[in-house]
């Protein structure tokens, strides 16, 4: 269960109202690389890690948790940046003008008429605080949510994840001159970087993670980089020598794709392996045996038929073997 502090995880601060600032804001309040949809990512993953992984499930609902906090954080930052917006919205009787509602001077106001024709709805239909969009109005959407169901994938998207959120509150912070928003995005973003962090030490916890998910590619083809274009060609760790992954295959460059692929006839019949280590019977083996290994960790932990979710007190972090309780 959710219970609410009322206290922030960070100190908000506003030196003075920029509804400008305020829609730029948006962006990480309901953009594609929001909190919202940090919130929402870590949240959602952390059901199917439940059981099986009570470990990693915690560690999502631990970070999940603090993106609700971000995001509590930049709501709160964008309401005290419109300050001003709602009270003078609810003086409707005295039919008073939207431009009159800051204090600051012209210069503000062109900033309100600005505002109001790239993303009208934000100060007509919020009244002064977040909506659920993006910076231009476009609302949230699920689909910014990727969850797969596999730790191997599901974490390495939270990477990725945690990479944008970076630099879009790096980008952010070049358009605020106030201090204490600069102090506020400068904490956010620092967060993300500990996210990474925490990220990438539990996909590194789990052994083997690398191709993501269960089966192994094929070894005829996991390490041939195709030159696809004409003209002069980059070289480098990417397409040369040892490549990082499986004990070290080497790189096959093939310089001209279109004899090759005639010439092989797609690749097929008896293509030969080039700089593998490994074979494809090795592959077989490993996909046997860690396609029972991950069935086998999630088999084991959920109860065939009845089953419960927590236990009371939730003295442990795995959900209880067998239904505990008096429940009919
Ligand atoms: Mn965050
Ligand atoms: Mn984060």
């Amino acid at each position: 269960m959710f219970y609410h502090v009322k206290e922030l995880q960070f100190n908000a601060r506003v030196s003075q109202p920029d509804p400008r600032f305020a829609s730029m804001l948006l962006e990480q309040f309901g953009g594609p690389n929001g909190e919202l949809k940090a919130a929402l990512q870590y949240f959602v993953q952390a059901f199917a890690a439940r059981q099986p992984y009570p470990d990693k499930y915690d560690m999502l609902m631990d970070i999940a948790t603090e993106e609700f906090s971000h995001l509590e954080i930049v709501g709160a930052t964008i309401t005290m940046l419109l300050d001003g917006v709602n009270g003078e919205l609810k003086n409707a009787a005295d039919g008073s003008v939207l431009m009159k509602f800051i204090s600051g001077g012209n210069a503000q106001k062109d900033q309100m008429v600005h505002e109001a024709m790239v993303n009208p709805q934000f100060l007509l239909l919020s009244g002064g605080g977040p909506r659920v969009t993006d910076s231009q109005g476009t609302p949230w959407s699920g689909s910014y949510v990727n969850a797969n169901g596999d730790l191997t994938v599901d974490l390495r998207s939270d990477i990725a994840a945690e990479s944008r959120a970076k630099i879009v509150y790096e980008y952010l912070m070049q358009f605020t001159d106030d201090p204490y928003v600069k102090e506020t995005l400068g904490f956010l973003m620092t967060r993300e970087i500990s996210h990474f962090q925490m990220f990438s030490a539990a996909l590194d916890s789990i052994q083997p993670n690398f191709p993501p998910g269960v089966l192994q590619g094929d070894p005829r083809y996991t390490h041939s980089y195709f030159n696809l274009s004409n003209g002069t060609s980059a070289r480098g760790a990417w397409n040369e020598g040892q490549g990082p992954w499986n004990a070290g295959e080497n790189w096959v460059y093939i310089e001209d794709p279109i004899e090759h692929v005639i010439q092989t006839e797609g690749l097929s019949n008896d293509y030969p392996i080039e700089g593998a280590k490994v074979t494809p019977e090795e592959v077989e083996q490993m996909n046997r045996k860690l396609s029972q290994q991950r069935s086998q960790e999630v088999t084991s932990a959920v109860g065939s038929g009845s089953n419960q979710w927590s236990s009371y007190p939730q003295s442990t972090m795995a959900s209880p073997k067998q239904p505990q309780g008096n429940g009919k």
